[in-house]
């Protein structure tokens, strides 16, 4: 089983994953918050069909595609029960198993970023489509969940095995290490992080996907029992935390500032 995955870019900083079966000619989308891209591919390769389509959230930079797509396609739109997808054909709440590309796609709740967010893991071929919830060296913002869900959704996440490659939505990689080295400044990793990003995107290269494992090694959001990070934002905060998931509401509201 090969899937071919490639980033189509969409906005200032959005990718849209398209997935690609070459023995069967079907291709599968996440997030298209755009369909021009989409409908550019198509048409620059005849024969194909757009499959299905994966949705993680609500927000217009994901879905804002998901109608013209499905008109012009007939696609099936797999999206989050509890939230508002144009054209949605399969509800999901997380824990459910979908076939996608004559794949099994496991769906896990990742409340958070928003209430209903879902991400999608494909466990043969060690992919994880997790939308605006983890982000290479980031995690989304709290718009509608409380820190607690975000933290375990997260948690949820980086249970996964460590070369799971992460596929997220936004190119926010750079500016995520630049908060990384402030919140854990003697973390060597995250400097040859912030290093090798930065070469990446002067050469006009994208920085995904991550995998858990880098994630694990160089995401403070994944990083709230180390103490130096502890350290870090009691200094920060001048006050004192006594467990992960205060960190972790304390990093987020630090980053926002940021
Ligand atoms: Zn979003
Ligand atoms: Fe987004």
């Amino acid at each position: 089983m090969m899937i071919q995955i490639d980033a189509l870019p969409a906005f200032s900083d959005n990718y849209l994953w398209l997935l690609q079966d070459a023995s069967t000619c079907r291709c599968t989308v996440v997030d298209p918050g755009d369909a021009a891209p989409v409908l550019a591919w198509l048409q620059a390769h005849p024969g194909w069909q757009l499959s299905d389509i994966l949705v993680t959230h609500h927000h217009f930079d994901h879905v804002g595609g998901v109608a013209e797509l499905k008109q012009a396609t007939g696609a099936r739109v797999h999206g989050p029960a509890m939230e508002k997808i144009p054209e949605r054909d399969v509800d999901l709440i997380g824990g459910e198993t979908i076939k996608v590309l004559d794949q099994d796609f496991q769906v896990i709740a990742v409340p958070g970023h928003t209430l209903g967010h879902i991400a999608y893991y494909q466990a043969d071929l060690s992919l994880l489509f997790c939308g605006d919830t983890l982000f290479a060296a980031g995690c989304g913002r709290l718009f509608e969940g409380t820190p607690q869900q975000m933290h375990a959704s997260l948690q949820r996440l980086a249970a996964l095995p460590d070369t799971t490659r992460v596929y997220c939505t936004h190119e926010y990689t750079l500016n995520n290490l630049r908060f990384a080295c402030a919140a854990e400044p003697g973390n060597e990793q995250i400097k040859a992080r912030l290093q090798q990003v930065s070469e990446w995107r002067e050469a006009g290269q994208i920085s995904l996907p991550s995998t858990v494992a880098l994630e694990k090694s160089s995401n403070p959001f994944l990083r709230t029992d180390v103490p130096e990070v502890i350290a870090t934002l009691e200094q920060n905060d001048s006050k004192r935390y006594d467990d992960a998931l205060s960190v972790f509401a304390g990093l987020r509201a630090w980053k926002d500032r940021f």
